[in-house]
């Protein structure tokens, strides 16, 4: 069914709970009515009935009657036309109505659904690749008529390298998923510190390996926030700070207080973003050229569509700044804790 289908459905079951109401109301006042129309018209028929002493006029009494009867219908009929453009009226504007308010129903789980849609295809493709190449580098092996051990061990390997990205890139499917829908957040105060020291040591053995240096201005203060998905936030900036870094570079992490907000600065001194790729980062699945082509830097383009998601989820913010191969600063703004 379509979402167009929908919007008409739900319009038609409005239109049909107005509509009930509305006509249920024309029946209750219909009977009052007429029961107060029908009264109205007893009385006078008794007055025109009775002489100046109280005695009835015997030959008026079948003309009376028809009057009656005739006023009756009448009033009766007329209260029917106005009851039936009341109606004709009230399914008009109902109709209106409702469709606005079915559009306004149906909207958002629209969105849901496209969102989903969207997320199926892209997650398809990014699961794609590396089952491709893992089945053309088998076919390429069985055809190959003098395959040895030495080969089959090289193919596993390699084999092996693209089911560990598999593996990582499901990982990050299942966060980018969980964090889509209403993750529950247990908002609670936080040592801004606490949160980056406990995010640096998750990544301390990729920027030792690197030989990557970070050079910290860490003041303390209180926030507000969940404190599992702020640790994520700060490992995906840091991540990628030291992946987009050359070796035996510097990172720095700045804490500052600005207003009511605690802003947290990583820099480095990497690749950079170009301009024109700055607007999409944060988007799901975008990586920049640069990015792309150099295979050591293994990702999938759902870090920061993460940390966004995050920062969203905070009221926070999130900027960057960079110029490319002069490396790049991520700003975190989060609301101070009173
Ligand atoms: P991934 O790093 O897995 O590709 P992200 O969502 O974390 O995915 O980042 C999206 C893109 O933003 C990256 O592919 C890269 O092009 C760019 N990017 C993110 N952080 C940095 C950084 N510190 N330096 C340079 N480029 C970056």
């Amino acid at each position: 069914m379509t979402f167009k289908s929908a919007y008409i459905r739900l319009t038609i079951y409005y239109v049909l709970i107005v509509m009930s109401i509305s006509i249920m109301f024309s029946v209750v006042i219909y009977r009052l009515s007429s029961r107060e129309i029908n009264r109205g018209l007893d009385r006078q028929v008794r007055v025109f009935q009775r002489m100046p002493h109280g005695q009835i006029i015997p030959d008026l009494e079948i003309n009376i009657a028809k009057v009656h009867d005739d006023q009756l219908n009448e009033s009766l009929d007329n209260l029917i036309n106005q009851l039936f453009y009341f109606n004709l009226a009230i399914l008009l504007l109902s109709a209106v109505g409702s469709y606005f308010f079915a559009k306004k129903t149906l909207e958002p789980i629209e969105e849901m659904v496209e969102n989903q849609n969207h997320f199926t295809a892209d997650a398809s493709h990014e699961l794609k690749t590396p089952l491709a190449a893992m089945r053309s580098e088998i076919e390429v092996g069985l055809r190959d008529k003098k395959f040895d051990l030495k080969s089959a061990k090289e193919m596993l390997e390699s084999n092996l390298e693209e089911i560990e990205r598999l593996e990582s890139l499901s990982n990050a499917l299942l966060k980018l998923a969980r964090y889509q829908n209403e993750v529950q957040i247990n908002f609670q105060k936080l040592s801004i510190e606490n949160l980056i020291v406990s995010a640096y040591e998750k990544i301390e053995s990729l920027a030792q390996d690197k030989k990557i240096v970070f050079d910290n201005k860490l003041e303390d203060f209180q926030i507000k926030g969940d404190r599992q998905s702020l640790i994520e936030l700060f490992v995906i900036l840091l991540d990628n700070a030291i992946k987009y870094s050359p070796e035996k570079s510097t990172v720095r992490i700045l804490v500052q207080k600005e207003k009511d907000n605690i802003l947290v600065k990583i820099k480095d001194e990497g690749i950079g973003i170009k301009a024109s790729d700055q607007a999409h980062i944060f988007n799901r699945f975008y990586r920049s050229d640069s990015s792309r082509v150099k295979e050591n830097f293994i990702g999938y383009g759902i870090g920061l569509s993460i940390a966004k998601r995050i920062i969203d989820l905070h009221d926070g913010k999130i900027t960057v700044t960079s110029q490319p191969n002069e490396g790049s600063e991520f700003c975190v703004r989060l609301a101070i804790s009173k």
